[in-house]
């Protein structure tokens, strides 16, 4: 499995770009940013974009990814993740009024459509398993276990403390990488649980709860006003399987 992070910051400013995962080229975890980091011969690629959740920076790209490549497409590009988190995109992104309505349009050709996933079953996209389960977030949000049969990746996308999540990485085969939020420093753990997300002295209960000490941990989602405090807070953890991802990163699984 290739994995390519194009984005791993929960918000923007210069250089800080918001959470999106590209699988083989071709499959997107999150639409943060997509548009803005790859050249639009390589958008038209994306045949998948899997959700995590519907807020404005795991979907900001999406508008402008499927603007950019519907014409040159001959399929439509599938959206998948929960029905709740569909609902909200279709309703408030794909409406005809902040955007136009992608899954009716063209006519007899839409850009997009939208693939809701089914609870407790494990979904086969693209030659990928894809397994969820529900996150502690303020909106409704998966969490994921991705696999190729060969390696398997864990995506958080935003939470605050949970359980099943941990429970299905714990027992996921061949788990090779597990992509985790930490959003804010330690001094602001009640506005982090408030608003459904860790600190990094939340992070390693969580990780406490995920005991698979050999994967390595990549941090993202971390807001840049407090990127220096929070990466000195990782730092001060002394965790060895916890790294903090920068931008841009590739691994070949
Ligand atoms: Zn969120
Ligand atoms: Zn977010």
């Amino acid at each position: 499995m290739k994995v390519q992070v194009l984005g791993n910051f929960g918000s923007r400013s210069p250089g800080h770009y918001t959470t999106a995962l590209l699988l083989n080229d071709t499959f997107a975890v999150d639409a943060g940013t997509v548009a803005l980091m790859l050249p639009i011969d390589q958008q038209a690629r994306v045949d998948d974009v899997l959700l995590t959740h519907a807020h404005l920076d795991h979907v900001a790209d999406l508008p402008f990814l499927v603007d950019n490549v519907f014409v040159s497409r001959s399929t439509p590009i599938r959206v998948w993740g929960p029905p709740q988190v569909l609902d909200v995109v279709h309703k408030h992104f794909f409406n005809n009024q902040v955007y136009p309505d992608f899954t009716v349009i063209p006519p007899g050709k839409p850009a997009i459509r939208l693939c809701p996933l089914v609870a407790g079953e494990v979904a086969e996209i693209a030659g990928l398993k894809i397994a969820w389960v529900e996150m502690n977030h303020t909106v409704y949000a998966a969490g994921y276990c991705i696999s190729d049969g060969d390696a398997t990746i864990l995506v958080s996308g935003d939470t605050t403390t949970t359980e099943a999540l941990w429970r299905m990485g714990h027992t996921a085969v061949n788990l090779k990488l597990a992509f985790v939020e930490t959003s804010f420093p330690n001094d602001m753990a009640a506005l982090a649980t408030l608003s459904g997300h860790l600190t990094p002295a939340l992070l390693k209960e969580e990780l406490a709860k995920l005991d698979r000490p050999e994967v390595p941990a990549l941090i993202s989602h971390i807001k840049p006003q407090f990127r220096e405090q929070i990466h000195r807070e990782l730092h001060e953890l002394g965790l060895p399987q916890v790294s903090i991802l920068t931008g841009g990163e590739e691994f070949n699984l």
